[in-house]
């Protein structure tokens, strides 16, 4: 059965965030601009956004990526890609509804892998919203290709011991603590030979040398994003995550799920594109009618609206395959694909509603120039596009098999010839009449 409903009860509860989000939220992104990450626990900040946190609570729409045990409401994929695409309009949504990354991956795996030591210490205040946390993996020598990364631990007694450089770590100057992916085992392939340590942020050897700041986000050296020094940080056995040599696939665990979070946020913002470019659309004149009467501009918005509705429908059928099949490898190729295509959806979309606003759309009064820029962003976190196009062949090169003989399967000539023996009897009056 095929169904593209959404139950009435629920859709009553994304009807209240439609309005508490465009009411409310959006206010936020004009009042602190870029700053839903830089500052978290600005004083002034948190109280604006405690009732508001409160509201959401009170509603039952908190940290809904999660299940009941965890405080969440378990709605599972398909319901949390619907309020995603309306929390997606706004940087600051995910922080008023408690679905911010990287805690939201942080915390997914801390309650998949940790022991009830490791919840109660780390995960509660997570999952509350007392502390803030960081995902370190991604090393300066390189991110896509974790078999050059060095940063190592060695166990030495009671303890283990890392040393190593990591890049990109993003909130490390807020987070209380750290998960950090380290090599335990250099004589197999990393992906066995891979371990993760929670670290607490204030362990001695955790030095953050740089905080690398997105382009036109924050000044230069005062950003979010951490190059890490772990000089001889020493944490107690009990901190692994998992077992030795398990960080690969508590990474996937992690990775799966935040790549597709992505995706609906992002069919969010592509729609607020849209939206922005139809209302300039039938605002603006020009050349002696609105734009919305210039044939370039319908065309803008025609490919834009069928772009985000293929991507949408896309989403949500990959969201429909996790919450049947509850199983992210057997989607990971799915996932892979959306992956590839949120930077593009993304770029194309803002880029013409840039354009049909004019030199206004360029500036940092509008939030399409960002857009934009966050597209490209998109198209590295969490691994470059490249590198999900590859998992996308992988699968279907391997599920694929080649052609028997010289000639291939849908080769005409051959498909006649196979025709008129299955035929046979039926072609001999056809062509005798002929
Ligand atoms: C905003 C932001 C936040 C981030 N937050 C975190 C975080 O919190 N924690 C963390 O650990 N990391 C984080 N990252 C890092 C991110 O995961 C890496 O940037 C990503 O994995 C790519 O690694 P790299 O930047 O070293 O690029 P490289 O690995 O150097 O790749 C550079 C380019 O080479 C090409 N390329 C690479 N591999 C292939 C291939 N196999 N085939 C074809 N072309 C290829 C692609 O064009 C790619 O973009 C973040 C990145 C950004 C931009």
């Amino acid at each position: 059965m095929w169904e593209f409903e959404t139950d009435p009860e629920f859709q009553e509860k994304l009807d209240w965030m439609e309005t508490f989000v465009s009411e409310e939220v959006e206010l936020l992104d004009a009042l602190f601009p870029n700053q839903a990450f830089v500052r978290p626990m600005d004083p002034v900040v948190a109280e604006i956004i405690a009732p508001m946190k409160q509201k959401v609570k009170d509603m039952k729409l908190w940290a809904c990526h999660l299940g009941p045990e965890l405080g969440g409401e378990g709605y599972g994929q398909v319901k949390l890609a619907l309020m995603n695409q309306i929390l997606g309009r706004t940087a600051w949504a995910p922080m008023i509804f408690g679905t911010q990354a990287p805690d939201t991956g942080n915390a997914e795996i801390i309650a998949h892998y940790g022991t009830e030591e490791q919840k109660k210490l780390y995960l509660e205040p997570l999952l509350s919203g007392e502390i803030v946390s960081c995902y370190s993996m991604t090393e300066p020598q390189g991110g896509a290709d974790p078999r050059v990364f060095t940063t190592s631990a060695v166990r030495d007694g009671d303890e283990w011991v890392i040393n190593g450089w990591k890049f990109f770590s993003s909130h490390a100057r807020w987070a209380s603590f750290l998960l950090v992916m380290t090599v335990t085992n250099p004589d197999v392939p990393i992906y066995r030979g891979a371990s993760m340590f929670i670290v607490p942020a204030d362990t001695p050897g955790v030095n953050i040398e740089r905080n690398q700041a997105l382009y036109g986000h924050e000044q230069m050296g005062d950003g979010s994003h951490a190059l890490i020094h772990y000089d001889n940080v020493r944490v107690p056995l009990e901190n692994m995550l998992g077992s030795e040599g398990e960080a690969f696939a508590i990474a996937q665990t992690r990775l799966g799920g935040g790549r597709i979070h992505h995706a609906m946020r992002t069919v969010g913002q592509a729609t607020k594109a849209l939206d922005m470019m139809v209302e300039r659309a039938l605002s603006r004149e020009t050349a002696g009618s609105i734009l919305a009467d210039k044939q370039s501009v319908q065309n803008y918005i025609a490919d834009s609206y069928a772009q985000i509705t293929q991507f949408r429908l896309f989403v949500m059928y990959v969201a429909w395959r996790i919450d049947t099949l509850q199983d992210y490898k057997a989607v990971r190729h799915d996932i892979a694909a959306i992956k590839v295509l949120t930077p593009q959806v993304l770029h194309d979309v803002s880029q013409k509603s840039l354009q049909v606003h004019g030199a206004l759309g360029t500036t940092d009064e509008l939030p399409l120039a960002g857009m934009m820029y966050g597209s490209t962003i998109m198209g590295l976190a969490d691994g470059p596009s490249e590198v999900h196009r590859l998992t996308v062949a992988k699968k279907l090169l391997k599920d694929g098999k080649p052609s028997e003989g010289m000639w291939p399967s849908s080769w005409i000539p051959g498909l006649q010839e196979k025709a008129r023996k299955k035929w046979a009897k039926e072609l001999e009056g056809h062509e005798a009449a002929q």
